[in-house]
């Protein structure tokens, strides 16, 4: 392990006292992300021979819940780039070369591991309107073109759209069967191939600038990643950790600092007619307990994924604990942030106050992919015999 947990626990507190304003504009957390990129956390899923840190999934979950405490967007935005880069990262030379991947792959891969590490930050577009992130249904195509790649689409949404130097981009071969896709990863550079619609409003994770993106790009043929058409199933299937578990850290961060949050304001909220705070009530205690409860319980099945994640990446029991954690963490970082809301009242959830932000954010860990209902559903058909679970994807 690096200091890179010391170093994101570092910049969360910043990233707090920045956080309502971003939140209030919808905006780009512009300075949270230069100082990721200061601190060399660009770089976290880079090994070390391209000059990154050469984190783990582990570590990569570490950092992850400890920048959620700070300001969960920026967490959101730093696990779209660690995708990317720790997904690229994880195709050794070996897997490439037995994959069959193309020479220009490797050049290509570490190019874009090397930028990461010079501060370049990388987002990811898959979901589109109607189909949401399911896979096999995109609708986006690409045609192979004399050695090129040319790349057509909407995506929905996309966090961090219009802001970040590269989007990896999942699109399926025109023509391919509808039963049976050919569905690639691209990355396509910021540039004129990429529209953004600039109409990022929503509930909660307000500062992810999560736009949607029309698409109409060419890229060479170092930018079909892995260097193979036809990845983006297998990989979804066989090892999922970045489509699921890496948002569980994101949600069981959001988790910790609604309690920390909620903690802070009870001790010292008086109560009316009483002598003490909020926090001698007992009604209130048992809600802090059951919450601290549930949010160590979503914690220890992220490690518990994140360790098997390193140790042993597309065993079956493997990719069960990816999706227990993602389950519980959206779930858990709900109903934490709504007992707490509960708990403290009126007077911490004034607009703009960080409980009233955490709790807006904490909607989204259970709809974004896969969400709780599909998780659920999975896991429920592997517990009732389905041996590969409903393929979410
Ligand atoms: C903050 C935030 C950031 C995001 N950033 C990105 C990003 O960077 N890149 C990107 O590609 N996407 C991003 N997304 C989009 C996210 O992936 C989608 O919200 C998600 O895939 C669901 O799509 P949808 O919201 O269109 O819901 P839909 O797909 O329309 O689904 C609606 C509801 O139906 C349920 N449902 C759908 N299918 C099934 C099924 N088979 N079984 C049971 N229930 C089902 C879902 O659980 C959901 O609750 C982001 C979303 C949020 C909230």
């Amino acid at each position: 392990m690096t200091d890179a947990v010391a170093r994101a626990e570092r910049l969360a507190p910043r990233m707090a006292e920045r956080a309502a304003d971003y939140d209030r504009d919808a905006a780009f957390p512009r300075r949270d992300i230069e100082e990721l990129r200061e601190e060399g956390l660009l770089g976290l899923m880079v090994p070390s021979r391209l000059g990154g840190l050469g984190a783990g999934f582990e570590e990569y979950t570490r950092v992850a819940v400890a920048l959620a405490g700070g300001n969960a967007s920026t967490a959101l935005l730093f696990n779209m780039h660690a995708s990317v880069t720790g997904g690229l990262a994880s195709i050794s030379d070996e897997l490439a070369l037995g994959m069959g991947a193309a020479e220009s792959f490797f050049d290509a891969r570490d190019r874009i591991l090397r930028a990461a590490v010079d501060g370049a930050m990388y987002g990811v577009a898959i979901t589109e309107p109607g189909v949401g992130s399911r896979l096999s249904e995109l609708r986006s195509t690409y045609e192979a073109e004399e050695g090129r790649y040319r790349i057509r689409g909407t995506k929905a949404f996309c966090s961090g759209a219009g802001h970040l130097d590269g989007y990896l981009v999942a699109a399926r071969r025109a023509g391919s069967a509808e039963d049976q896709p050919t569905i690639s990863y691209f990355l396509v550079p910021k540039g004129d191939g990429l529209r953004v619609d600039d109409t990022w409003d929503p509930l909660g994770m307000r500062a992810t600038a999560s736009n949607g993106m029309e698409i109409d790009a060419w890229v060479g043929e170092d930018g079909l990643l892995g260097g193979v058409e036809g990845l983006v199933l297998p990989l979804a299937n066989a090892m999922p950790q970045w489509l699921v578990a890496s948002y569980a850290a994101v949600y069981v961060g959001l988790a910790e600092a609604a309690i920390r949050e909620a903690v802070s304001y009870l001790r010292t909220r008086p109560v009316a007619g009483e002598r003490g705070a909020l926090a001698n009530l007992a009604p209130v205690r048992q809600r802090v307990g059951r919450a601290e409860a549930e949010v160590h319980a979503s914690r220890l099945a992220l490690e518990r994924a994140a360790r098997l994640v390193d140790l042993r990446p597309g065993d079956p029991e493997t990719n069960r604990w990816t999706y227990r954690a993602k389950l519980l963490a959206g779930d858990a970082a709900m109903r934490v942030a709504a007992s707490m809301a509960e708990a403290c009242g009126l007077g911490a959830l004034r607009r703009g106050a960080p409980l009233e932000r955490i709790l807006r954010d904490a909607r989204s860990g259970a709809i974004m992919p896969p969400s709780s209902d599909v998780t659920g559903n999975h896991l429920g058909a592997i517990a009732l015999g389905a041996e590969d679970g409903l393929a979410p994807w």
